[in-house]
């Protein structure tokens, strides 16, 4: 059993709001003088239907917590601790997906709120060691056009260095909204250089990635897991070499699956999927990054040299720079020849 904290790894779906820790979350309500809901500040992970019903019940915690971020202040505080939680996770590289929409009235506007997301992930990633690239991402609760004004900034803010803005995701409900929309918005993105990173087979199954895949082209799905319902769509992401950013306990949290086990990452990995791990919104369902490789070693019996390969292959899914990838996959055999503690059980 070696430590899956020191395995190095790459986080590539987790979002702003979501990271937060739940003692942040706290101490901003109360700051800001906010009556926080039972459901964000339980030490209980979500459980909550994959219904309409539940995802409101989802959405409105959610809203509930990003209405504590009110300030500059605040949201360098929230972006430099998911890196700082991050690196003790043994994270190299972190992409970090965020809607600036929601922060923009406190901080004069989309332009500023994304500009300062940007500067503290690039400061505080270099003082912890993490290479950070940020996903700007649109809602499907939202119009198209609003969607274009994203990607527009988006557009704007691209590049390959830590802190620039590497991807254009497409979150909320997946069953909100008509994927062909927002194509344009993925095309003005991915024109620029962008990764194409939206949600997708998460909440809807195989037949909506297709339509994912034909309108949007996605470098990576946000979940996917969706894909094992449909044997011809599975091969068809492994075939395009798009990898799936596998979020278990969220998977669970939102009754997409009904425990751990059901999660299909055996199936993913075995049609030669390439998986990326990910915590998605830690602070619903308190659950981290090293938890989910703790979940497919414990419940799906993953061997090192398969954790390992999972690490491996959430670096090559990134964007991050060619250095960080290399000196990461070196780390990870060194992690792999270290000699494995012994296990208590
Ligand atoms: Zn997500």
């Amino acid at each position: 059993m070696r430590d899956l904290r020191l395995l190095p790894k790459a986080h590539l779906h987790v979002h702003f709001t979501g990271s937060m820790r739940p003692s942040t979350v706290a101490d901003l309500a109360r700051q800001h003088g906010i009556r926080l809901p039972e459901g964000v500040t339980t030490d209980a992970p979500l459980r909550l239907p994959a219904t309409s019903r539940g995802w409101f019940r989802f959405q409105r915690l959610y809203d509930a917590a990003r209405a504590c971020v009110r300030s500059e202040a605040d949201m360098r505080r929230v972006v430099s601790e998911v890196i700082a939680d991050d690196a003790a996770e043994g994270s190299r590289r972190l992409e970090l997906q965020v809607d600036p929409t929601s922060y923009a009235p406190f901080v004069g506007g989309i332009t500023p709120a994304l500009e300062i997301v940007m500067d503290e992930a690039r400061t505080a990633g270099r003082a912890m060691g993490v290479s950070v690239g940020i996903v700007v991402a649109s809602s499907r609760m939202r119009h198209q056009l609003e969607a274009r004004t994203l990607a527009r900034l988006a557009v704007k803010y691209a590049g390959d260095a830590d802190g620039d803005v590497m991807g254009f995701g497409l979150s909320n409900d997946e069953r909100r909204g008509r994927t062909s929309e927002f194509a344009y918005a993925f095309r003005m993105a991915r024109d620029a250089g962008l990764a194409s990173l939206p949600h997708g087979g998460e909440l809807l199954g195989a037949d909506h990635v297709e339509v994912v895949l034909d309108q949007l082209h996605p470098d990576r799905l946000g979940h996917g897991v969706r894909i094992v319902e449909d044997q011809r769509v599975l091969d068809r992401v492994a075939s395009a070499g798009i990898a799936c950013e596998v979020n278990p306990a969220s998977n669970v949290s939102l009754g997409v699956y009904q425990d751990d086990a059901h999660v299909p990452l055996r199936t993913l990995v075995d049609a030669g999927v390439r998986v990326a791990l990910g915590a998605d919104d830690p602070l619903l369902f308190k659950s981290r990054l090293v938890a989910q490789y703790e979940a497919a070693r414990n419940v799906h019996g993953f061997t090192d040299p398969e954790l390992a390969q999972l690490a491996r292959d959430s670096l090559l899914a990134s964007r991050a720079p060619r250095s960080v990838i290399d000196a990461a996959l070196v780390d990870i055999d060194e992690w792999l020849m270290s000699p494995p503690e012994p296990s208590d059980s």
